[in-house]
This record gives structure tokens, C-alpha cells and sequence, in this order.
């Protein structure tokens, strides 16, 4: 499989697909976050807790890309499908709550409630298990990342701009209508924890805007059996993470739109319309293309 990675369109610096060891900045410099001082967090020790960054210019290093994005539009499948294309591991702090949440550990219960009521989980914590995934993936030599699902707060994007540069944010953008659809409609495996989806969505286009068709992705015939809904995937929940997505991370957009490294992606469909142009906007020419888009 060869994939060429060029500049971004409208982005002007220069990323590179050079495969290299993961640089530890990030994992060295969180790993001295620990959850003790919750209650007394104040952003000065914070950070000073963060030990200094150890920068690598991006051609030594793989690539370290953000995706930003509103509940529902599609980061973890994006995400992931570039993580396969590009050989870069791809970190969802969702998915790294979920983990935490799903286990006998002491935050457990803690979490479960927060993320029920569709609210965001302390910045420290998040730290924390992002520190603990990257550490894991520095033992195993993983190189670059994609990070799907933060920073999620102007805070955590501070943090993340103090320890490591990153190449480029993609905000990947829906019509809200087709939001709250695909959250209520996602299906996923507890096998093997595939992403499905049973909702078929038709928005007509109104007053400029698009009209936008994403046909239902159903699951392979071994996963029915096993599809479960998340717990926050409710209407009423679905609706507060869109506020809390709107007051808290809507920011984090313009710290990277400030930082000439947001690139936007409004999603014209389903995968087979957005995948190829989402390729082509990043510059990345597939070869199998098409097989990707599949
Ligand atoms: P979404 O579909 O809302 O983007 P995610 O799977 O990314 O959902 O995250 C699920 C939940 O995990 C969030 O609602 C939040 O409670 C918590 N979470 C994930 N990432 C972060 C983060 N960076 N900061 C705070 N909370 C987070």
C-alpha cells in the first residue's frame, strides 16, 4: 500500500510521513500528572507539574494530528481509517474513558456518571490516561499519533501546545440535524468493537445550505448479534454534549484556526463521498483509493 502525504490544502507547513520512533515528548511530559491533586488544581502548578518538552522537528517524527468535531460527526471512523492508512496510532480519549469506566478501578463509578450526563471529565484525568495510553505506546515504539477527542477545553489544547508541536488540527463539520441522527443511530459491536450505524439520513437543503444523505452503515452479519448502544447515546444526553461542545470546545477551533493549522472539513455524505475527498484534502494520494473508500 503507498501512501504519499503532501501539504495539507490551505494548510502551509510542511508534514511529513517519515516513519520514525513515536516521539516521547508527550508521554514523558505527562507522565508526572498525577490524579492526587484534584481538588485543589489550580492552572500555574498545573502546569508546572509538566516537565519541559522535548521538541522534535516533524521530519524526524511520524505525523501528530488533532481531530476536533461535534458528538456524532464521524472522528473516531476518519480517524481510524488514517491511522490504518498511515500506520499512526489513533487515540480517542473517548475510547480511553470508556476503558476506565468498563473496569473495576476506582474512578469507575466516578466517570460513569459524569460521561452519563454528557458532561466532560476533569482535565486531569484526561491527562492522566492520555499520559498512561502514550507511555504504553512508547514501550511498543508506536510513532506519531492521531488524538480524536481532545484537547477538548482552550486548557487542555495549552497543555498540549506546551509539551509538543502539532501538525495540523482537522475539523471535520455536519449540520446538526445529521448529528443527533447519527448518535441515536450508532450501533456498536461488543465483540470487536466495530462502529455502526442504523440511521438512514436525508436533509433536504435549505436556504444555502447542502442537503446531505448518509446512507445507514449496518453491521456485518457475526456483530448483530452482539450491537449495544452507549449508555450517553440518548437524545437528552446527546443534546448536552452538543451545548457542552459548543461552549467548551467550540474555542479550541479558533485557538488552532489563530495557529494558521485548522483545516476544515465539512462532510459532504456518507464514507464513500467523504473518505476520497477528505483524502484529497489532505493531500494524500492513495493508490487504492477506491478500496479505501469502501
Ligand atoms: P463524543 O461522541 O461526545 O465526541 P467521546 O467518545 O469522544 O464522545 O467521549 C465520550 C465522553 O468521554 C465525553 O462525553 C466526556 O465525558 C469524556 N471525554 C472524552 N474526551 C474528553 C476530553 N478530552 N476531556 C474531557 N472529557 C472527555
Amino acid at each position: 500500500m503507498a501512501v504519499l502525504l503532501r501539504n495539507p490544502k490551505t494548510i502551509t507547513r510542511t508534514t511529513t510521513c517519515s516513519i520514525k520512533p513515536l516521539s516521547s515528548c508527550i508521554s514523558r511530559s505527562f507522565s508526572s500528572t498525577t490524579l492526587n491533586s484534584e481538588t485543589d488544581l489550580k492552572v500555574p502548578s498545573f502546569f508546572s507539574c509538566i516537565s519541559p518538552p522535548l521538541r522534535q522537528e516533524p521530519k524526524d517524527r511520524n505525523v501528530q494530528w488533532v481531530f476536533l468535531g461535534c458528538p456524532g460527526v464521524g472522528k473516531g471512523t476518519y480517524a481510524s481509517r488514517l491511522s490504518n492508512l498511515l500506520g499512526i496510532p489513533h487515540i480517542a480519549t473517548g475510547d480511553l474513558v470508556r476503558e476506565e469506566l468498563n473496569s473495576s478501578g476506582t474512578l469507575s463509578s466516578q466517570l460513569k456518571e459524569i460521561v452519563n450526563q454528557g458532561k466532560l471529565v476533569s482535565d486531569e484525568i484526561i491527562i492522566s490516561l492520555l499520559s498512561k495510553r502514550l507511555e504504553a505506546g512508547e514501550a511498543k515504539g508506536e510513532s506519531g499519533f492521531i488524538l480524536d477527542g481532545f484537547p477538548r477545553t482552550i486548557r487542555q489544547a495549552e497543555i498540549l501546545e506546551g509539551v509538543t508541536d502539532i501538525d495540523l488540527v482537522v475539523n471535520l463539520k455536519l449540520r446538526e440535524e445529521a448529528l443527533l441522527a447519527k448518535c441515536l443511530g450508532r450501533r456498536i459491536c461488543s465483540q470487536c468493537g466495530g462502529n455502526y450505524n442504523i440511521a438512514s439520513i436525508d436533509i433536504k437543503g435549505e436556504n444555502g445550505k447542502p442537503g446531505i444523505y448518509m446512507a445507514p452503515l449496518p453491521a456485518p452479519p457475526q456483530c448483530v448479534p452482539n450491537l449495544i448502544q452507549r449508555a450517553d447515546d440518548t437524545k437528552e444526553v446527546v443534546k448536552e454534549r452538543l451545548r457542552i461542545y459548543n461552549e467548551m470546545s467550540r474555542p479550541v477551533e479558533e485557538f488552532y484556526r489563530n495557529r494558521g493549522k485548522l483545516l476544515e472539513f465539512d462532510l459532504p455524505g456518507g464514507i464513500p463521498e467523504s473518505w476520497p475527498k477528505l483524502l484529497e484534502a489532505l493531500n494524500l494520494d492513495h493508490e487504492d483509493k477506491c478500496t479505501a473508500a469502501a
